[in-house]
């Protein structure tokens, strides 16, 4: 009595809790079920139990399994981009959530453009200010929104973090909030074209706490498709 259905079901119900706890509204979360490394057959049934959208790390794979997954899907990228695949994410994804450098961003423009699509991008921020992280530190966090925001084929809508792996969920709150409060400080800015309406945050072990901070995009992987 352990299926993928119902872990998925299970997942929401418990997104739904952790919204109504936070007094929001479970409609303004999105679950985006991360399929990396797992193969087709598994999305296919995920897709079959309700699942809309999904999130791919890796380039390579997308371009194996995308192709081949019937559905009306909404594919998110949540892996590092590298300049080189930016042609494939900007055919394969429609929501790009890495976006780090202006040279990331110009690339991924630049094809988006030749592809003739606009793509929604998030910046993802690298709260925990760790060396080893992607993503932008606080003070490169405006300069990088006011490129993007004229940058034609690419709309930024939010923030994307990932804060360091810690055993205790609560222990993420923090990072989230700073997300959070980024978010509200770019949106201050009133940056022709951006938004920072979207905060994709909160995975396995953290979704609660992320939903209780803002989350509206939740990325969740092993919960829904077992451990990688
Ligand atoms: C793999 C991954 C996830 C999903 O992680 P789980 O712990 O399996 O839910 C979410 N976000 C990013 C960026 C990932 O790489």
């Amino acid at each position: 009595m352990n299926t993928l259905a119902d872990r998925l079901a299970e997942i929401r119900a418990r997104m739904n809790r952790a919204a109504e706890k936070a007094g929001r509204r479970p409609e303004a979360i999105r679950l985006i079920a991360v399929s990396k490394t797992k193969p087709v057959s598994l999305i296919q049934e995920a897709i079959a139990a309700g699942a809309t959208e999904l999130g791919e790390n890796y380039i390579q794979e997308a371009r194996d399994k995308i192709p081949r997954i019937n559905g009306e899907i909404t594919w998110h990228f949540i892996g590092h981009l590298q300049k080189n695949k930016a042609k494939f994410a900007a055919a394969l994804f429609s929501w790009v959530h890495t976006i780090d450098s202006t040279g990331i961003a110009e690339a991924l423009n630049r094809r988006a453009g030749l592809e003739g699509r606009l793509l929604n991008v998030l910046i993802e921020v690298n709260v925990g200010q760790e060396a080893t992280k992607s993503g932008v530190l606080e003070g490169d966090l405006i300069p990088l929104a006011e490129y993007v925001s004229g940058l034609t084929h690419l709309s930024l809508k939010g923030l994307m973090v990932i804060p360091p792996i810690t055993a205790e969920p609560e222990a993420a709150r923090a990072y989230f909030i700073r997300t959070r409060q980024l978010a509200e400080k770019v949106a201050a800015q009133n940056i022709p074209g951006v938004s920072m309406g979207e905060l994709s945050m909160g995975m396995t072990s953290d979704f609660e706490v992320a939903i209780e901070e803002g989350a509206t995009m939740v990325r969740v992987g092993t919960a829904i498709f077992g451990s990688r």
